[in-house]
């Protein structure tokens, strides 16, 4: 976005790094902007210095959205669970709380081949390729159907 930290009030830090100016003259200056802080901010500091002071534009700038969802048939994830007395393959769980599902898996369905070269045990596939995962494991299906079941159910009665 811009070179210089957005926060107007950068100079008031007061840091070394900021002086400039010969002897008489000296004066502090505003740091450069920094990627970690999305180019807005040299700091965390002064990028919620720079948020707070441009809050009211911001917010009326950015669309707002309603609320949003997630239905169960997207509530997959992988889940990594370390413990110091289990064996690797015992770590990797395919989870859908929403549907009360917590299948243990191995650490080849839990990781892409790039992840297992990578050999970062923690690492897992996204929520997308877990919901595949569900599916080829038959858990999606089984579910979906037993939700129809119960919902006909419901129906009759
Ligand atoms: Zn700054």
């Amino acid at each position: 976005m811009s070179e210089w930290c957005q926060n107007k009030r950068c100079p008031e830090k007061k840091n070394q790094n900021q002086i400039r100016g010969s002897k008489g003259a000296k004066y502090y200056q505003s740091n450069k902007a920094s990627s970690y802080y999305y180019d807005i901010g040299c700091s965390q500091g002064c990028f919620w210095d720079w948020f707070k002071q441009n809050e009211t534009a911001i917010k009326n700038a950015v669309p707002h959205i309603p609320k949003q969802v997630l239905p169960l048939e997207n509530a997959w994830y992988v889940e990594y669970r370390y413990s110091y007395s289990s064996g690797v393959e015992d770590r990797y769980y395919l989870r859908n709380k929403l549907m009360g599902i917590d299948q243990h898996i191995t650490k080849q369905q839990a990781q892409t081949p790039e992840q297992i070269a990578e050999d970062h045990s923690w690492s897992t596939i996204d929520d997308t390729q877990a919901k595949e995962l569900a599916i080829t494991l038959g858990l999606a299906s089984w579910h979906n159907q037993n939700n129809i079941v119960m919902y006909r159910h419901h129906l009759r009665n």
